[in-house]
């Protein structure tokens, strides 16, 4: 494709819809991942008008638009509040969970180099469960995660975290919940870690933060994950999972001001104006920072309470329902998302068939070396709770077709890979299935090959 010639606006929007054909619906209310929509087409056209009213505004200098600095400072306030925070707690607003995560592990690195020296590879000691955001920052920042085990409910067993912690641990994670079962970890069993080795406690409530809080108003028992949880330095927390703002909003916070200072970057040597950032990314749309500012400003806490109340009741029918079509719920998940497992069916051709009516319900491979189950993950959102039924009618009409074994794929040929008309892979069963059956490292040395070689290009 060469560079194009220009056309007119009406013909690149059109270009724009036709583009999208093959694409799922996010306010469809049929995905059950990726999307955190609540169902309500007013929090929609709220977010979308702050968003344009400051999309081209760039958060890169607050001095410029002292809004931005105003507005950044509320939404901190607002989460500290909610997460048990007090006058102490700091934070900053960043373009997603990833960049909080990667943000607190550069400010305990700083941390630990200057009370350590430099010439230890500083460790992060993390359950199996944490987010792969912190394999990745590790991998930016020249840090080591270690991975402890997991007890029976699959919360980060402590006595494997102690095990796991010496003088080289820079911090030791939770989760509130976890991604991949909604289990949330023992926060102040590992705060008793963390106080006892005088270490840095990340708490990751990048899903939990923004409907834990409600989920407990409602009555739920959720075990203390916040600042309330003495030891707990820093948390992550999205706005654009449970907060329901648009893609491009979460926020880092940490117990004081003290503990933030690496995660400051400032350069004054070069000819140009004196660089600051408090995030990674550094010239960003402050577009999805005012639609988060608006999205909490109209919920308010009664709003998001109300959202809450049906994510639980979508969550418990959900439960209720795929266990009478006999799938096994893993754990014992407290927040909205959960995962099933089967030894009955093929789950990956429950995601097969589901899409064909128009689901999208994703397959998580898990490990056959790790010992993680093959299962199917759920994100619950309260638009969920008007297709819940709807949802189980038709999984009751599709598990059936599913019974039975997976691919044997032992003789699996990479050159068999088919690749469809949008350039990707058709087989997704096939591909979740290798995906459970080959060690991880040789997964992940296929995918960047796959990736580099023949996705993008
Ligand atoms: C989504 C998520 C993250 C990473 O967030 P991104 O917004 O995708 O960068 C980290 N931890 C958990 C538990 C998450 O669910």
């Amino acid at each position: 494709m060469n560079f194009p010639e220009g056309n007119d606006a009406e013909e690149v929007i059109r270009k724009l819809n036709d583009l999208a054909k093959n694409d799922f619906d996010p306010h469809s209310k049929r995905m059950w991942g990726h999307i955190y929509y609540a169902g309500l087409k007013d929090v929609v056209e709220l977010a979308r008008k702050a968003y344009l009213m400051y999309m081209d505004k760039t958060m890169l200098d607050f001095t410029c638009f002292p809004s931005l600095l105003r507005m950044e400072k509320e939404v901190v306030r607002m989460t500290a509040s909610l997460l048990h925070g007090d006058e102490e707690t700091v934070g900053n607003f960043t373009y997603g969970g990833t960049e909080s995560i990667m943000l607190a592990m550069k400010a305990a690195r700083e941390k630990f180099r200057k009370e350590k020296g430099k010439d230890v590879v500083p460790e992060v000691v993390l359950p199996a469960t944490a987010h792969p955001a912190f394999w990745k920052s590790a991998e930016y920042l020249g840090m080591r995660c270690l991975r402890a085990k997991l007890d029976d409910e699959l919360r980060a067993d402590v006595e494997s975290v102690k095990e796991l912690v010496n003088e080289k641990t820079a911090m030791i994670v939770g989760s509130a919940p976890n991604y991949p079962f909604g289990v949330v970890d023992d926060v102040s069993s590992l705060a008793d870690v963390a106080n006892d080795q005088k270490v840095w406690l990340h708490v990751d409530a990048c899903l939990g933060g923004f409907h834990l809080p409600f989920f407990r108003e409602l009555g739920e028992k959720i075990p203390d994950f916040d600042f309330s949880v003495e030891g707990v330095h820093s948390i992550s927390a999205d706005f654009h999972k449970y907060g329901l703002s648009p893609r491009g909003a979460s926020v880092v916070l940490y117990r004081n001001a003290k503990l933030r200072e690496g995660q400051i970057f400032v350069m004054a040597s070069w000819p140009g104006y004196p660089l600051v950032n408090t995030a990674v990314l550094s010239t960003r749309s402050a577009g999805t920072l005012a639609a988060t500012w608006a999205v909490m400003n109209y919920l308010g806490f009664d709003g998001y309470l109300r959202l809450a109340e049906k994510t639980l009741y979508a969550k418990k029918r959900l439960i209720e329902g795929l266990r009478e079509l006999s799938l096994d719920l893993i754990g014992k998940p407290e927040g909205a998302v959960m995962a099933f497992s089967s030894d009955k069916h093929n789950l990956f051709k429950v995601s097969t068939l589901m899409a064909e009516k128009g689901w999208y319900v994703q397959s998580q491979p898990g490990s056959k070396a790790l010992g993680f189950p093959r299962s199917l993950h759920f994100s619950v959102i309260p638009a969920h709770a008007e297709v819940v039924d709807e949802f189980i009618k038709d999984m009751e009409e599709v598990l059936p077709k599913t019974v039975g074994s997976y691919p044997d794929v032992s003789a699996f040929d990479l050159s068999e890979l088919k690749f469809g008309e949008d350039g990707l892979p058709e087989d997704s069963e096939l591909i979740s299935e290798l995906i459970h059956s080959m060690p991880p490292e040789v997964v992940e040395s296929v995918f960047r090959y796959v990736i580099n070689e023949l996705i993008f290009r």
